[in-house]
């Protein structure tokens, strides 16, 4: 085994629902994947949401705010927001405080497990701080509410960027802009100006305009025609729950929260309180989501194991979880990456 040469400092909400399920098997196979490569890690953990509230009367308790700060990285497991009522989205608050204004979600297939279209790879780059979610909602009179869409140019434009620098970076060829600006002439009309104008800067990238509810239509009919989706808020987190169908469901699909000074990793789907505590719950969204974290922090070849390992598991698919069609448990699964990150067959 390697001597570990490098820690790293990093955030660790582990969540609520299957969020503590899901986070300890991921930190038990990045804790062998870092041994086997020579990285260490320091886990700095924080309650947030309900468990926090109950232990230090805060949602998001100052600390957990000044270890964000000071580590500049987090992986974080999925936290219940009330539905209808109650405290603001822990998600939605974290990404407006360090202005994590990238939500960057690959979808793509992983080896040996069937799916609806085999092959696909595409990307959803969602804005993360702007449109709905900006929470600005009021009773006008009782019986009417109005909830604003906030669409700046400033944040247009930043995530268009995002997108197309990426697209160039990584050699994509296309970039659509999703929106329903035959409706919402000014807001999502500003949204496309801003893409377009950026879209000019690249012009090696080709880049086209969708509006949103024909997209829904023509991802289910054929999602190949598309490489890199370009969204607003709202539209890009429903297309996330619909695409992520595609590749066999919210247990596979990552995300990361990107901003110029931090950054958070988590998995796309919710706390899914069905299935918490049964040892059902699908690591692999957020396993994928600390691989997106390890290439970040410029740990690739750790990042290579553990992507490795997990693939490995999934070509064999004798060790899966329910919703992909096993029968193992959460834990299960956990022990055949790490099985698998050891064997001489599978390359880091
Ligand atoms: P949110 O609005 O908080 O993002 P959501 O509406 O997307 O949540 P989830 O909590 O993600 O809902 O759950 C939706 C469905 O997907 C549930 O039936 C849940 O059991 C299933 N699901 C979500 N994550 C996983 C996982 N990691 N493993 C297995 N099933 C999952």
């Amino acid at each position: 085994m390697t001597q570990a040469t490098k820690t790293h400092r990093i955030t660790l909400i582990p969540g609520d629902g299957i969020g503590p399920e899901v986070s300890s098997a991921v930190i038990s196979i990045l804790e062998a994947a870092g041994a086997a490569t020579g990285v260490a890690f320091e886990w700095h953990r924080y309650d947030a949401g309900a468990d926090s509230f109950e232990k230090t009367g805060e949602y998001i308790p100052q600390a957990l705010y000044d270890s964000i700060g000071e580590n500049r990285v987090a992986l974080k497991g999925p936290v219940t927001t009330p539905i209808g009522e109650g405290f603001a989205s822990i998600n939605v608050t974290l990404r407006q405080k360090f202005e994590l204004f990238a939500n960057f979600r690959p979808v793509k297939n992983l080896p040996g497990l069937k799916t609806r279209y085999p092959g696909l790879d595409l990307i959803i780059v969602r804005e993360n701080m702007e449109d709905l979610y900006a929470g600005l909602e009021h009773v006008v009179v009782p019986g009417v509410v109005q909830a604003l869409k906030i669409i700046t140019e400033k944040g247009s434009t930043r995530i268009a960027k995002f997108a197309f620098d990426y697209a160039r970076k990584h050699d994509r060829k296309k970039v659509h802009a999703i929106h329903k600006a035959n409706i919402m002439k000014l807001s999502d009309g500003l949204f496309l100006r801003c893409c377009r104008t950026v879209a000019e800067g690249f012009p090696e990238v080709e880049y086209r305009e969708h509006i949103v509810d024909n997209t829904c239509m023509q991802l289910v009919m054929n999602p190949f025609q598309y490489d890199i989706l370009l969204t607003e808020n709202l539209y890009g987190d429903i297309l996330s729950d619909l695409c992520s169908a595609f590749v066999g469901g919210l247990g596979l699909v990552p995300g990361a929260n990107l901003g110029t000074e931090c950054a958070i990793f988590e998995a796309v789907h919710g706390s899914a309180p069905d299935i918490a505590g049964k040892d059902m719950a699908n690591p692999t969204a957020l396993l994928q989501s600390a691989v997106l974290m390890l290439h970040h922090i410029n740990e690739s070849p750790t990042a290579e194991r553990v992507q490795a390992g997990l693939e490995q598991v999934f070509r064999e698919g004798k060790t899966l979880t329910k919703d992909v069609g096993g029968t193992s448990g959460t834990k299960a699964f956990a022990e055949a990456v790490l099985k698998a990150m050891e064997s001489p067959t599978v390359h880091a």
